[in-house]
């Protein structure tokens, strides 16, 4: 019988991890293609992939594969000839190389099947993912930021945009994509006769809402492709001037890849300029938000005064205090915290 999930704790696979000398290649890679069995799907890609000795999070859907991964450096042609085999819609298939990466993002292979790859809450059974817009290429990205019949619609969160995005992108200001995609087609029901750019971290995102406005009656919907990653790794291969500025949010260990020195976010606790995002140290809050290094040293990296003092506390008092405690938004975001104009203000 194959071993189809982890046995081992997490602590010791990434002590494990943490001790190869092989150095490790941060992968991503998605695609929208109908995959009539996703069970079957998933433990027969699992089980080549754990003798690759690839770590990282995949989603497998009845609508196609998303997939962050990362692979011992010398393995990477050997995964990329695995993907182009395993189906006739994922041959020659764009990887995504992660940038200024130390390939320590992942110490476990975690596979599931969920209803969607990216849940996206449409109910409308004529909706077709795989039906999307047009790619745009990082010197078509650059040309369409200086064509005034052009809107560039940041389809991530608000944390990310915070950080990082292309010149005068619209925010879609929402933290759920699910919310953004009507959100978006409202936004934009009087700009029909627009070209409508839509980008987000890694492509997956907004080529679902390309295929989303097309479906509700937008003609001219164009995608990055590849998203904020494939366009910076480009532009950058190129020699393009950058014009994503900032940092490119991510979610794992570095949680950011920085695009340019552009810093266009702030302390949550003090404005000073800073796009560090952190988690409060307080294991019962660990708030999402960007702190500098003066109030992350003042705060002991909490988000509170009132933080700061429960995480000194005991375990047993940390738990009786979180007991009955409503567990509610775990990311600061300016338009529901209205404290200190925009700001946390930790001495509440
Ligand atoms: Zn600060
Ligand atoms: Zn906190």
């Amino acid at each position: 019988m194959p071993v189809l999930h982890n046995q081992v704790s997490n602590k010791v696979l990434k002590e494990r991890m943490l001790a190869e000398t092989e150095p490790r290649t941060t992968i991503s890679f998605y695609k929208y293609f109908t995959i009539a069995d996703p069970q079957e799907f998933r433990d027969r890609l699992y089980k080549l992939f754990l003798e690759l000795q690839v770590f990282g999070r995949v989603y497998i859907a009845k609508e196609g594969i998303n997939a962050q991964i990362s692979v011992p450096s010398s393995k990477v042609e050997a995964l990329r000839a695995l993907i182009y085999s395993i189906s006739p819609e994922l041959d020659n298939l764009r990887l995504n190389i992660a940038l200024d990466d130390d390939g320590k993002s992942f110490w476990v292979l975690r596979m599931k099947v969920r209803d969607r790859v990216v849940a996206d809450g449409i109910t409308d059974e004529s909706f077709n993912p795989s039906n999307t817009g047009q790619y745009l290429k990082a010197e078509q990205v650059n040309q369409m930021l200086d064509d005034p019949d052009a809107i560039f619609v940041d389809m991530r969160n608000h944390y990310e945009y915070e950080v990082g995005h292309f010149e005068q992108a619209v925010e879609v200001p929402s933290d759920t994509f699910r919310e953004q995609l009507p959100m978006a087609v409202d936004m934009l029901r009087d700009q029909k006769d627009k070209k409508i750019v839509m980008y987000c971290t890694g492509g997956i995102r907004c080529e679902k809402a390309s295929a989303y406005m097309l479906h509700n009656g937008f003609d001219n919907v164009y995608h990055v492709e590849g998203g904020v990653i494939e366009y910076a790794r480009k532009a950058k291969e190129q020699g393009l001037p950058l014009r994503f500025k900032g940092k490119n949010f991510v979610f794992d260990n570095r949680m950011g890849e920085r695009i340019t020195e552009d810093v266009l976010a702030h302390c949550h606790q003090c404005g000073s300029e800073c796009d560090t995002h952190t988690n409060c140290k307080n294991d019962g809050c660990h708030l999402l938000f960007i702190q500098c290094p003066t109030c992350a040293e003042k705060y002991e990296g909490c988000c509170s005064v009132a933080c700061q003092e429960e995480s000194k506390l005991t375990e047993e008092e940390q738990r009786s205090r979180r007991a009955g405690r409503e567990v509610s938004n775990k990311i600061f975001n300016k338009s529901r915290h209205r404290l200190s104009a925009g700001f946390i203000n930790p001495e509440k």
